[in-house]
C-alpha cells in the first residue's frame, strides 16, 4: 500500500512529495520541554503529532532516527537574551540544585507522554550535556564572520547573515519587519542591532548555571542547543525538523540562521510545526485560571474538568483534529471523544465474533485504500478516523446481519483495526481498569484456596498454587496471609 507520502512544508508553505536523505533512512528533529514546570496539554500535542509521524514513517518500513532534546539550560525567562534561566529561577524559588528541577520534572515529562502512549525518542539529548558542541559551534560562527563578541557575550550579526542568506525565509518576517517589532531593551545596547540574538551569554556573577568558554564563564544562547544537537546526531542537513507553532518564530527562525552561519547550509529540508491547543476557546496560559496540567486531566483535580480523562481520551481527542489545525479544549468534546474511542475499541473486539458469509455486501479493499491515503495527506488523522468509523459502521451492521462479509473481507476489516488503531493511531484499552479487575480476582482466589486450608483441604489449595504458578503468579503464605507476584 505505498504511493507518496505528502507534507505541509512551513518553509515552503506548500504540500510537497516526501523523499528522505538517504532513501531507506530518515532523520527527525523535534523541540522538547523545557523541564521546570508540569507537563501540559502543549506538551500533549507536539508529543502525540510527531508520535505519529515516527509511527507512520516506520510503519512504511523506514528506519526513523527521533531525536528529541531536553533543555535544561540556557532558556531564559522572557524567551529572548533576558532574565533569569527558567530552570535557575524554578530552583532558587524552590531551594533546589538545578538538576534536582530538572531530574524531578523530565520523570513526570516521561510518565506523561507514556501514558498518553508515545514512543520514546530514538536519542534524547540534554543542552548541559553539549556544551562543548554548542561552544564549537560558536568558534565556527565567529571564524565564518556571522557573529561578534561583546563583553563575554558572543551575538549573531543577522544583518551581516541576511547579507548572504535570507533572514526570516521560515517565518516569512523579513528584516525591516522584525527591527520595526523589536523593542529595544535596556541592557541590549551591548547589540549591533535590536535583531541580533546570543549565541553565547556572559553569566553575571550570580547566575548559577554557568560553564568556562573562550570568552569567560557563561552558558549557550537557547536556540543554539538544538542547532549543535541536530547535527551531531543527525548531520549538517536532515529531513524533518518539528515543534509547535510557537517556535517558527525566533527559535527555528534562529536554529536555521546558526546552521547556515556554521555549516552553510539549511539544518533541514522539512519543517512540520503543530497548532496550539485554546481551553473553552481561550488561550492557555500558566496566569489565567485555564493552566491544565497532564496530571490533572487524568485526575480530574482542577476546577474546570467536570471529572477526570483518561490518557488515550486525552490521545483520542488530540487526534481527532488535524495537527495544524487550533484545537479546543472543553469537557462536552472530551466526552464525546470518550464515547467514540469506546466504539472504536469494541468495534475492534466485535470483528472476531463476525460471521462468515460467501459474499461481500461492503468494499472493505477501498476502505483500507482510503485510510492509507488520509495518512499519506499530510497525516490527516481526523480524515482517517472518519473512515475508521465507517468501518464500526460495517462491522456493527455485519454483526446485525445487514452486512455480509467473507472471511477474506474480515481479515482486511482485521488488518484495518491492527494497523491504524493499534499501531499507528496507537489507540488501546487503559491497562488501570484490567489491573483493578486481575487484583479483584485474585483476592477472590486467594480467598478460597485460605478457606480450603483452613478446612485443612491441602490438595485444593496446593492445586491453586501450582496452576498460579505455571501463569508465572507466585503465591506467598506469610504470617499475615497470602499475598501474590506476577514474575518476570
Ligand atoms: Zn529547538
Amino acid at each position: 500500500m505505498s504511493s507518496d507520502l505528502i507534507i505541509y512544508n512551513t518553509l515552503s508553505r506548500k504540500k510537497e512529495v516526501f523523499k528522505p536523505i538517504h532513501p531507506t533512512h530518515v532523520g527527525m528533529y523535534v523541540c522538547g520541554p523545557t523541564v521546570y514546570g508540569e507537563p501540559h496539554l502543549g506538551h500533549a500535542r507536539p508529543s502525540i503529532t510527531f508520535d505519529i509521524v515516527f509511527r507512520y514513517l516506520q510503519h512504511k518500513g523506514l528506519k526513523v532516527r527521533y531525536v528529541r532534546n531536553i533543555t535544561d539550560a540556557g532558556h531564559l525567562v522572557d524567551d529572548a537574551d533576558h532574565g533569569e534561566d527558567k530552570i535557575a529561577k524554578k530552583a532558587r524559588l524552590e531551594k533546589l540544585e538545578p538538576m534536582e528541577v530538572v531530574q524531578f520534572y523530565t520523570i513526570k515529562y516521561h510518565k506523561a507522554v507514556d501514558a498518553l502512549n508515545c514512543l520514546p525518542p530514538s536519542i534524547e539529548p540534554r543542552a548541559t550535556g553539549h556544551i562543548i558542541e554548542q561552544i564549537e559551534m560558536v568558534k565556527q560562527i565567529l571564524e565564518n564572520g556571522y557573529a561578534y563578541e561583546v563583553n563575554g557575550s558572543v551575538y549573531l550579526d543577522v544583518n551581516k547573515y541576511n547579507e548572504d542568506f535570507p533572514y526570516g525565509k521560515l517565518s516569512g518576517r523579513n528584516l525591516e519587519d522584525t527591527l520595526e517589532n523589536t523593542r529595544t531593551l535596556d541592557g541590549q545596547d551591548e547589540k549591533k542591532s535590536s535583531v541580533d540574538f546570543a549565541i553565547w551569554k556572559k553569566a553575571a556573577p550570580e547566575h548559577i548555571m554557568r560553564w568556562p568558554s573562550p570568552w569567560g564563564d557563561g552558558f549557550p544562547g537557547w536556540h543554539l542547543e538544538c542547532s549543535a544537537m541536530s547535527s551531531k546526531y543527525l548531520g549538517d542537513t536532515f529531513d524533518i525538523h518539528g515543534g509547535g507553532m510557537d517556535l517558527v518564530f525566533p527559535h527555528h527562525e534562529a536554529e536555521i540562521a546558526q546552521s547556515n552561519a556554521c555549516n552553510k547550509c539549511d539544518p533541514a529540508n522539512f519543517w512540520m510545526h503543530n497548532n496550539m491547543i485554546t481551553i473553552n476557546g481561550q488561550k492557555m496560559g500558566k496566569s489565567l485560571a485555564n493552566f491544565i496540567n497532564l496530571e490533572e486531566f487524568f485526575s480530574g483535580s482542577h476546577d474546570l474538568l467536570e471529572r477526570a480523562y483518561k490518557p488515550m481520551t486525552v490521545r483520542f481527542f488530540i487526534l481527532q483534529a488535524h495537527y495544524r489545525s487550533p484545537l479546543d479544549f472543553s469537557n462536552d468534546a472530551l466526552q464525546a471523544a470518550e464515547k467514540g474511542l469506546v466504539k472504536l475499541l469494541n468495534a475492534k473486539k466485535t470483528i472476531t465474533k463476525l460471521k462468515e458469509s460467501s459474499k461481500s455486501t461492503v468494499d472493505v479493499l477501498s476502505l483500507q485504500k482510503d485510510c492509507y491515503q488520509a495518512m499519506n495527506d499530510d497525516f490527516n488523522t481526523p480524515i482517517l478516523i472518519a473512515h475508521l468509523f465507517e468501518a464500526v459502521r460495517i462491522i456493527n451492521c455485519a454483526k446485525a446481519g445487514t452486512e455480509d462479509l467473507t472471511k477474506e473481507d474480515i481479515k482486511v476489516l482485521s488488518d484495518i483495526f491492527d494497523t491504524f488503531v493499534t499501531t499507528i493511531l496507537a489507540l488501546k484499552e487503559e491497562e488501570e481498569s484490567n489491573n483493578d479487575l486481575s487484583n479483584d480476582i485474585m483476592d477472590i482466589i486467594l480467598q478460597i484456596r485460605s478457606s480450603a486450608k483452613s478446612n485443612k483441604d491441602w490438595t485444593t489449595a496446593d492445586l491453586i498454587r501450582d496452576e498460579l504458578k505455571k501463569l508465572n503468579i507466585e503465591v506467598r503464605d506469610g504470617s499475615e496471609g497470602s499475598s501474590w507476584e506476577i514474575k518476570e
